[in-house]
């Protein structure tokens, strides 16, 4: 078998202004980016703003092990599948970051023959507004900085200053720093350190804003520091809120490409799915939903964090929910679930199948429970028997689910044809759609539903810091924003070994962070890394480009 670069380069692309057609964009309504990639200007939307809006549905997962479930993969293949029924149909996914892309995942835009293109560019520096949203993070500390050094007016103090610097790399050395070293010409001295940029709040900000406008507003609203007397300072405060949506003017457009069989794609916004909501931009998905008939969307990691996230959050901005929720399981990782180690995954295990289902049927429970209809995708490797196969297929349809054994990392679209087939009749019902919790209720009560009835918890305990920040969140007015869960994606407890359907435990809410232009205030379970390392061996280090300027070594 091919690696997924291979496979990607031995495709022949079709120009994108040929993509643009299929949903309706004129070679006026694209601005190019190179001969495969186009930026949609936000006119766009204005000017089909009248189109019928088409159905949407989502993909998410299991808990994920550490191998991937493969969500884009599906998430590719069965917009492709969707074309070749003759149904109009985009896809909407989150670009790939650097860091992760040099680190441990080698690139992320789907595996196999359901692929976006061009995948080593998408994988790279793809149309720039990663690195747009790493400036004008930047400008924000330069800005806050300089207003310390002129004589602070705004009474920042040093000690409580929140806003961080960002990089789009692994860099565990930049997580804690010292700044303003050098003497009074050089800037105060203080503590500061950096995140990776996809855990910018900018980030965040830019896939939930609706236009430049909103983009603008939320912006002003991002809390970067406490005073002397813990009041909030924000963006707007320091006075460079029109600065920073002027650096974000492009990075703002979703970015069109295509998929190995030419469906038009919209990857756009990567936020992280832990700290963040985990999904591609509001403006990329609404843009989708007014060209094609059926847009196929992805959000992070499992169903109970960026699936829950992606319905208690992205939808209100989105004002569209789902259609249909396809939830991705593989047989290697409700195995781990089920108690076997990942060195005998390979191996037939038919019982082991079954006791990790018990993680996939919680997963299936909650996203019905939002009254949406769920169809489950066996993301078929090449060591699944026949047997296990019956397996999850016997215990989801005893469920009333259908299950899809689906192929689209072999075959492409045509893998993913039978999943397509048992979607269609639910694109045609409207789904009774509610959400997990209405707005106005408490913080705390809104943790606990989310702790108790997705994650299947017992109790949420509060640290006296989460305590305290709860005080203050209310004080300042921001008690009924919704909640980020930012939590471990491989368990639905705090705690990652605690696999498949773990019952009875507590979660400890450590600190409550507001981020005000998001509109979210996270939920820190745990230790999440905003800026992750290296490992021994990096990804990077099979990466080359030849003197012709050919990639190899982007999986
Ligand atoms: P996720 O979106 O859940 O993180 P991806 O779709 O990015 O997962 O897939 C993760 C990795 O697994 C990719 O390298 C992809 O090529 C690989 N992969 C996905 N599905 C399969 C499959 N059916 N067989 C083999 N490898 C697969």
């Amino acid at each position: 078998m091919k690696s997924d670069i291979e496979i990607a380069q031995a495709a022949t692309m079709t120009p994108i202004t040929e993509i643009a057609e299929k949903v309706g964009l004129s070679f006026a309504d694209i601005e190019l980016y190179g001969k495969y990639k186009a930026k949609l200007p936000l006119d766009v939307l204005k000017k089909f703003e009248t189109n019928k809006e088409g159905k949407l549905i989502l993909v998410t997962s299991i808990n994920p092990t550490p191998a991937g479930e493969g969500k884009s993969t599906v998430t590719v293949g069965l917009a492709d599948a969707f074309a070749q029924k003759g149904t109009r149909v985009m896809v909407a996914l989150r670009e790939p970051s650097l860091g992760p892309v040099m680190g441990v995942k080698g690139g992320a835009a789907g595996g196999g023959y359901a692929q976006v293109l061009p995948m080593e560019d998408i994988n790279l520096h793809f149309t720039g507004d990663i690195h747009a949203i790493t400036t004008a993070n930047n400008a924000i500390a330069a800005f806050l900085d300089n207003s310390l050094h002129q004589g602070n007016p705004l009474q920042i103090d040093p000690r409580r200053i929140i806003w961080k610097r960002v990089l789009d790399l692994n860099d565990r050395a930049l997580r804690h720093v010292t700044i303003g070293l050098g003497g009074p010409l050089n800037g105060v001295p203080r503590e500061d350190g950096f995140d990776i940029t996809v855990a910018s709040e900018i980030m965040a900000v830019l896939c939930l804003a609706t236009s430049l406008e909103d983009l603008k507003e939320r912006l002003a609203k991002i809390v970067i520091a406490q005073r002397y007397d813990r009041k909030p300072v924000t963006v707007g405060d320091i006075g460079v809120a029109g600065a920073i949506t002027m650096l974000l003017k492009d990075a703002i457009k979703p970015n069109l490409v295509q998929t190995i069989e030419g469906t038009p794609a919209l990857i756009h916004g990567g936020p992280f799915a832990n700290i963040a909501h985990g999904c591609n931009s509001v403006l990329a998905t609404k843009t989708a939903l007014r060209l094609a008939d059926v847009v196929i969307t992805e959000a992070g990691f499992g169903a109970d964090l960026g699936g829950e996230k992606f319905l208690d959050i992205k939808t209100r901005q989105l004002e569209k929910t789902p259609d249909a929720v396809v939830i991705v399981a593989t047989l290697r990782a409700l195995k781990m679930h089920g108690g076997v180690d990942k060195t005998d995954l390979t191996l037939e295990n038919k019982e082991a199948v079954a006791r990790g289902f018990a993680n996939l049927k919680r997963h299936i429970q909650n996203m019905q429970a939002y009254g949406i209809p769920v169809v489950v995708a066996l993301n078929q490797f090449e060591s699944d028997t026949e047997a296990e196969i019956e397996v999850l297929t016997q215990l989801t349809q005893d469920l009333g689910v259908e299950i899809s054994l689906t192929q689209v990392f072999a075959k492409g679209g045509k893998g993913g044809l039978d999943l397509a087939e048992k979607l269609s009749p639910m694109l045609q019902e409207k789904a009774d759609f509610h959400y997990l919790y209405e707005l106005e209720t408490s913080i705390s009560d809104k943790i606990n539903k989310i702790v108790t009835e997705i994650y299947g918890g017992y109790k949420v305990n509060f640290s006296d810091k989460a305590k305290r920040q709860m005080r203050e969140i209310e004080e300042n007015g921001w008690a009924q924003l919704p909640i980020c869960m930012a939590k471990t994606q491989y368990s639905f407890s705090d705690q990652p070994q605690l696999l498949a359907a773990p019952e009875g435990f507590e979660i400890t809410v450590r600190e409550l962070i507001p981020k005000i232009g998001a509109g979210f205030i996270v939920a820190l379970l745990g230790n999440i890394m905003t800026m992750p390392g290296l490992p021994k061996a990096p990804a990077a280090l099979k990466m080359d480009v030849t003197n012709e300027g050919k990639i190899s070594g982007l999986f």
